[in-house]
């Protein structure tokens, strides 16, 4: 992961909380990647940020995607599934009768991968839960943002079947978190895979079940009782069902963490889908923050994310003042850090945190931004076309 920055920094004048109840500025001192202090003074020596007011929140933790799937045009079939089954035999006739769609399928993994990065940190997540194997690029140092790795996941009973997915849940610690597709869809079939994790043994504190979409209100009542978590993917679940799953009540008693999934059904990214959540469920900004911070952190047993105190890891993400996450998107952010490192937002930061030769001058969605120099080389190498992200430097896509 991210090499620790070397230089202690200091960020002055950050606001910690909701904009609808600002407090007083604060600080945050990072040393070797790390918060070390909140509330505190800089030190001799330390790099001064000052986020005159801005706000500063814990990096987003994605609880759910699938990191190499993200570069495919969306899916264009209308909310007509009653199984997400019947959905994969959609896509696996896609990908052997149409040739774009091939096309992505084939392009080299990691260049896919690196995708599902950038997709991901430009709306300021900074830990993902990837639901595929661990590939090698996604423990490398130069991967933009941190992959869960201490995680046992399955992909469905649909897809692994009842002896592949106990065994999986059988070689997971009991305190790791086990991670599963389940009730993903609207009909009996979906409705009784809780049923069937519970009989098998896999209903546990570190059960997390991904969509929930069949399971009515005992079923969510099981899953919470039984210490387990859901891990929601609204837009997914519309885009293919037409509905999403209810959380209100799980979210009451915080088992919820908010997911992507990737591009193939879900949302462009994590404030996208914190949009499509709060339309769902109709949650207050709190609630919704909490979905991707602190207890996307929790369930994921993160015990340094999902916060900004002393002993976290320093990842960041810094909004406007007054804007909140539902109503932002990935033009609006101001700064992405990671490990103490910033790597993507604005100039007038950009400047503050690193020499100018470390930035490129990009545009997202029409905005001018700046990406950390290194990346940005990393993308051209490999050939990633973000939608939405331009390099307007010819003279250097050349180079
Ligand atoms: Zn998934």
């Amino acid at each position: 992961m991210t090499p620790a920055a070397t230089r202690a920094l200091t960020l002055i004048n950050a606001s910690l909380g909701m904009p609808a109840h600002r407090g007083a500025a604060s600080s945050v001192r990072v040393v070797d990647a790390r918060i070390t202090a909140v509330g505190c003074e800089p030190q001799p020596g330390d790099r001064v940020v000052d986020l005159e007011g801005d706000r500063l929140l814990p990096g987003l933790v994605n609880a759910h995607e699938h990191l190499q799937l993200n570069s495919f045009p969306p899916l264009e079939h209308g909310p007509r599934f009653r199984n997400v089954r019947a959905w994969i035999a959609e896509v696996s006739l896609r990908a052997r009768t149409d040739a774009a769609f091939r096309a992505v399928v084939d392009a080299p993994r990691d260049r896919r991968l690196l995708h599902g990065a950038v997709k991901n940190l430009l709306s300021g997540v900074t830990t993902v839960a990837h639901h595929d194997p661990l590939y090698p690029a996604l423990t490398d140092a130069g991967y933009p943002v941190r992959v869960v790795e201490h995680c046992g996941w399955s992909h469905s009973l649909g897809i692994d079947g009842e002896a592949q997915v106990r065994h999986s849940y059988e070689r997971t610690p009991r305190d790791v978190p086990w991670i599963i597709h389940a009730a993903e869809g609207v009909d009996d079939e979906a409705a009784q895979e809780l049923d069937r994790l519970e009989a098998l043994g896999c209903l546990a504190g570190n059960t997390l079940i991904v969509h929930g979409v069949a399971l009515g209100e005992a079923g969510r009542a099981r899953l919470a009782d039984a210490g387990a978590g859901l891990v929601w993917c609204p837009a997914s679940n519309l885009r293919l069902f037409g509905r999403s799953a209810e959380v209100a009540d799980l979210v009451a008693r915080g088992r919820v963490a908010l997911g992507t999934d990737s591009r193939l059904s879900g949302a462009c990214d994590l404030l996208h889908e914190l949009r499509v959540a709060r339309e769902a469920a109709g949650l207050d900004d709190a609630a919704l923050q909490a979905l991707v911070t602190g207890s996307s952190a929790r369930l994921l047993r993160l015990a340094d994310r999902g916060a900004l105190e002393p002993g976290m890891l320093a990842d960041f993400l810094v909004l406007p003042r007054s804007r909140t996450l539902s109503e932002a998107d990935r033009g609006d952010v101001r700064m992405v850090v990671v490990g103490g490192r910033m790597r993507y937002g604005d100039r007038d930061y950009a400047r503050a945190m690193g020499p100018a030769s470390q930035w490129l001058d990009v545009t997202v969605d029409g905005r001018r931004k700046v990406l950390e120099r290194e990346l940005a080389d990393r993308l051209t190498r490999a050939h990633v076309t973000e939608p939405g992200l331009e390099f307007p430097d010819a003279a250097w896509r050349a180079a």
